[in-house]
């Protein structure tokens, strides 16, 4: 499989399941749209295909080449496993994005990017793209570290991308599910729910809640907070003005006076 196949396989899955969720959210919606839906599609599109062009570069040079080391040498110490070396890789790489979002809210540094991501005011499948280009690379090099630590090799790293695209796209989107469903899902992965509570105002609940795919991290690392249902209707940060303007998301992590945490 050439470089080009997996970019080309990961943006497919991408797509379509940006396509599927976005027809899931608009057949069952939880909340009322506020702002215009071709406005946020139209913002958050343009933020996508920015951040994908230019991720090339970190995917090229830094994570492909980390990637094919590893593989090559054969998953490093745990090469023997099989199958349990497969699933322990996943688990890594969940708990170390757990702990990777978590810095996000508590280093200053890497708060200015991921501030961006917490703008939205609204939550949809869109917010899903909403990410600033230097929180992507930042993120890309601390994947390649955990990779090389951990012996991870391109399958397994591949697998576990392609699920996390599908989680964060579902737990992003806007639908309505049975209370009883969410409930019980949330037990395991993150819901729209659960990750709801992770965009209130309320800096309680926001500061808390960061499991990607599985939500015991929140419960292993003390950082589950349920928000109540009032607080979760009011989402989002200050400087709304910004929520859905290009250029001051790109040029919002160079500013001198930024929001602090
Ligand atoms: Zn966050
Ligand atoms: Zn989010």
């Amino acid at each position: 499989m050439t470089i080009e196949t997996l970019f080309t396989l990961k943006l497919s899955f991408f797509i379509l399941g940006f396509i599927i969720f976005l027809i899931l959210e608009t057949i069952y919606p939880n909340r009322i749209w506020t702002s215009k839906r071709y406005k946020r599609v139209t913002f958050h599109a343009a933020l996508a295909i920015f951040n994908t062009i230019l991720m090339r570069i970190p995917m090229l040079f830094i994570l492909m080449p980390v990637l094919l080391i590893v593989t090559e040498s054969q998953g490093g110490v745990f090469y023997d496993l099989g199958i349990l070396k497969f699933i322990l890789s996943f688990l890594i790489l969940d708990i170390a994005l757990y702990w990777w979002h978590r810095f996000n809210h508590t280093n200053q540094f890497l708060w200015k990017f991921h501030f961006v991501h917490h703008v939205d005011t609204h939550m949809d499948v869109g917010t899903s793209l909403r990410f600033h280009i230097g929180e992507l690379f930042l993120s890309t090099l601390y994947k390649a570290i955990i990779i090389y630590l951990f012996g991870i090799t391109l399958s397994e790293f591949l697998f576990y991308e392609l699920i996390l695209v599908l989680s964060i796209q579902f737990h992003h989107s806007n639908i309505k599910l049975a209370d009883q469903t969410e409930s019980i899902l949330s037990k395991v992965i993150v819901t729209p729910k659960y990750h709801t509570n992770h965009h209130t105002v309320t800096k309680g609940s926001r500061e808390a809640n960061y499991a990607s795919i599985f939500t015991i991290w929140d419960k292993v690392f003390l950082s589950y907070k349920d928000a109540t249902d009032g607080e979760r209707l009011e989402m989002g940060l200050e400087n709304r003005e910004m929520e859905l303007k290009f250029l001051s998301n790109i040029q919002y992590p160079f500013k001198k006076n930024v929001d602090s945490l």
